[in-house]
């Protein structure tokens, strides 16, 4: 009995580790687990927060329900109202841009520069647009956040879609940044690149790097960044699922 026990155990820790194979450290107890694309768990002691839940709700059964949702912007790869009402419990927050929460029907605004708290994490809403003439079609300025989350001494910054822009470059001590770089709706691994120089995080991993042609050279981005030997570039595989645009 005791070996079967046993046996039972193993089996269900590897179940749950194959599950959570993806989770990192991204320092203290935080974990970062990228779901796909542009969508993320991060976990701190009991805390769990989505950034951009999208997709089948079956991707989300094995972690934790969230106490916090954020969402970046109202495109498809990052807004999905099925997604967040097949997650959400009836305590979960629901934080957003003004237009995510107006189609949304629930949830709080946050608007670029303002910040709140929920759970005790301070969040910071970040302005996140295109810079370059052609692109800003796709994120016009003053309508998208990112987000900086002070979560248990730490800063970790989530870029949403967005080029290198100055709000980006001039943040302070950030602990671990996560960066989009695709075309032609964000920006080159070199204005990411040039941006983290700037910006000087601890940590970075590239997200949001798959284009329609195709992946972003993530080998050229950790070459660029290699610059500033300071700065640890963590790899992640963001798309062991399914494709995502825009
Ligand atoms: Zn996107
Ligand atoms: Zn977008």
């Amino acid at each position: 009995m005791k070996i079967y026990t046993q046996a039972l155990a193993v089996m269900l820790m590897l179940i749950t580790g194959s599950a959570m194979a993806q989770q990192v450290n991204i320092g203290g107890d935080t974990m970062l687990t990228p779901i796909e694309h542009a969508s993320l768990m991060i976990q701190a002691g009991e805390k769990t927060i989505y950034i951009d839940p999208v997709g089948d709700a079956a991707r989300y059964a094995a972690f934790p329900r969230p106490e916090l949702i954020l969402i970046t912007h109202i495109h498809g790869d990052h807004f999905n109202a099925e997604t967040i009402a097949a997650v959400k419990t009836t305590d979960t927050v629901v934080i957003g841009p003004e237009n995510v929460i107006a189609q949304l029907g629930y949830g709080q605004v946050i608007k670029n520069d303002e910040s709140t708290t929920a759970l005790g994490v301070r969040i910071e809403a970040i302005p996140a647009y295109n810079l370059s003439p052609e692109r800003m079609k796709f994120h016009p300025r003053g309508r998208d956040n990112g987000y900086v989350l002070n979560l248990d001494g730490q800063r970790i910054y989530l870029s949403g879609d967005t080029e290198d822009i100055p709000e980006m470059r001039s943040l302070q001590d950030i602990d671990f940044a996560v960066i989009c770089m695709n075309l032609p709706y964000t920006m080159t691994v070199e204005q990411a690149a040039s941006a983290v120089l700037e910006l000087k995080p601890k940590a970075v991993s590239p997200y949001h790097y798959r284009g329609p042609n195709g992946m972003s050279d993530l080998q050229e981005f950790q070459r660029l960044v290699g610059e500033n030997p300071e700065i640890e570039v963590r790899l992640l595989d963001w798309y062991a699922q399914q494709p995502a645009a825009e």
